[in-house]
């Protein structure tokens, strides 16, 4: 019997990794996924954006009937059930990762449990407890994605000193909870755990939170999020953190340097960036070049400069979001077959789930005048905005950025509800090429939130009707 040779392995099972094996199987190759995890889905479905999104969305029923449900007129007695929150959070986890299992089984797509190495261009090593297997194939595409990046002075204990995974499983409400870094993820569970009753502080380096977003959206954020009791303090770093009992001793330096102030919680969570995740594939002896931030070097197509070596997601350059990682597994597979596969990276909508929303994509105004663009901004607040108002909901603005000469959009920012599904009208209009007047000249029914993003439009021109 002859042995089988795979025209795909694909390593790495996140949303990276899962649709380039189904983009693989849909164009005929026959592809096998090696995942060393015992469920299907990466950081994303596991310990990413589901359970997360799952915790934003309970913590902030839970808000709303504490603190939202009384200006409607309704008086409700809560209480918090952590476990069951909990549950229902791996629940929505365990449906979505068989799910992937279904995906893999409609597909013929093979699924080798156990962790690979990369032996040469045409062979992956998967070992699996003391079980070695060798897959031979014509392709090898890396999607073994990020893991948290740790500080010096900082070790986590997985209990008091932790990551985002265990932070979305921790036992109980932490009277105070300390996050180092203001960014999706510190701003995200952050909320949660301040939904849910705990004193958050957040530690920035920086003067500002979600750096690389647009400025002034940032600034309307981080005022919500202070009414909502989150603390946060700036142009500091945490330098070290011991255990004193059951609590957590941390210093806090300026991060021009100078002298530490001692801060003391029940929890510390460093949220300050992941990094690429290639541990032990055997890239060194394989000879594929990574940058000098650990990345995997790519081309255009996503080829390392190994041939018949391919990587993409957060292994990879670019933002570390799911959303990239799918579209770069469908196009590069679609490249394997001679196909036009393509990613627009100017038009990546990127959201922070906090709640009001921030979403965005495009150009900042910062970015597009740094550039020496000359640009025209239309700005709606969603205090004038009908639903917004039913909705109660007052916080937040939509901004776009669009060239002055040529009225074309650059760029959409959104701090206001479901600015995660506002935003999509506008990456689609950026993808198209669409200008602020055909924003503005496209029929919106009302009362809706997207009048906010039609008003903005019109205000680029200087014509908001409604304000
Ligand atoms: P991953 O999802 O990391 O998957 C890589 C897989 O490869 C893993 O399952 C790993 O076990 C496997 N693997 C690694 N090495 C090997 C090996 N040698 N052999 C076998 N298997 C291996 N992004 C968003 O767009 N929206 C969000 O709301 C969002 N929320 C997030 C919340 C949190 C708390 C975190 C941590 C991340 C979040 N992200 C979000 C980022 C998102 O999870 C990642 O961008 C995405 O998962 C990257 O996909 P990937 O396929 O490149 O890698
Ligand atoms: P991040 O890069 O988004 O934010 C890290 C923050 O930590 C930055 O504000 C940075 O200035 C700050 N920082 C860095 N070093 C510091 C220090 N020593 N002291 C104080 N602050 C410091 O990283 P993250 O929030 O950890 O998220 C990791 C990745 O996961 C990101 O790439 C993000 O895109 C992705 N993610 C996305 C989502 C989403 O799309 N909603 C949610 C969670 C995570």
């Amino acid at each position: 019997m002859s042995e089988t040779v795979f025209d795909l392995v694909v390593i790495g099972s996140g949303p990276g990794g899962y649709v380039a094996a189904i983009r693989a199987a849909q164009l005929g190759m026959k592809t096998a996924c090696v995942e060393k995890y015992a469920t299907l889905g990466g950081t994303c479905l596991n310990v990413g954006c589901i359970p997360s999104k799952a915790l934003l969305d309970s913590s902030e029923h839970f808000h709303l009937a504490r603190h939202g449900f009384a200006q409607h007129g309704i008086r409700a007695t809560v209480e918090l059930d952590l476990p069951a929150m909990m549950k229902r959070k791996d629940g929505v986890v365990r449906d979505l990762t068989r799910g992937v299992e279904g995906l893999f089984r409609k597909h013929g797509i093979e699924r080798v449990a156990g962790t690979a190495r990369i032996a040469s261009p045409a062979a992956v090593m998967v070992a699996n407890g003391t079980d070695v297997r060798t897959l031979n194939t014509r392709r090898i595409l890396i999607a073994t994605g990020s893991k948290a990046s740790s500080l010096p002075g900082i070790e986590f204990d997985g209990r008091r000193i932790v990551h985002s995974t265990d932070a979305l499983t921790l036992p109980s409400v932490p009277a105070r909870l300390v996050v180092v870094g203001a960014g999706a993820i510190g701003l995200e569970l952050g909320s949660v755990w301040r939904r849910l009753g705990s004193e958050v502080l957040v530690l920035e380096y920086l003067d500002r939170i979600t750096p690389g977003m647009d400025a002034g959206s940032a600034r309307l954020l981080q005022r919500a999020l202070e009414r909502q009791g989150v603390k946060f303090r700036f142009g500091v770093s945490a330098k070290s953190a011991s255990l004193e009992g059951e609590e957590v001793r941390v210093e806090v330096a300026p991060a021009t340097g100078g002298e530490s102030v001692t801060e003391r919680c029940d929890v510390l969570l460093v949220a300050v960036g992941r990094r690429p995740y290639t541990d032990g594939l055997g890239l060194e002896q394989a000879g594929v070049r990574k940058d000098a931030r650990g990345r995997i070097e790519v081309d255009d197509h996503w080829r390392t400069n190994v041939p018949g070596v391919w990587a993409i997601g957060d292994v990879i350059h670019g933002p570390m979001l799911a959303h990239k990682a799918e579209e770069e597994g469908a196009a590069c597979v679609e490249r394997m077959n001679g196909l036009a596969g393509h990613v627009a990276y100017g038009a990546i909508p990127s959201v922070v789930y906090t709640w009001p929303e921030f979403a965005s994509v495009g150009l900042t105004e910062e970015a597009a005048r740094a550039a020496g663009r000359e640009v025209a901004i239309g700005v709606f607040p969603f205090l004038a905005n009908g639903r917004a108002r039913a909705l109660g909901e007052k916080d937040g603005q939509v901004k776009l950025v669009a060239d002055a000469q040529t009225d074309r959009l650059l760029g959409a920012h959104i701090v206001g509800p479901r600015a995660s599904d506002l935003i999509a009208e506008l990456v689609l209009a950026i993808e198209l090429g669409a200008s602020a007047e055909d924003v503005a000249r496209t029929v919106h029914a009302h009362p809706t939130l997207p009048e906010a993003v039609k008003q903005a439009a019109l205000a680029v021109a200087g014509r908001p009707i409604h304000i």
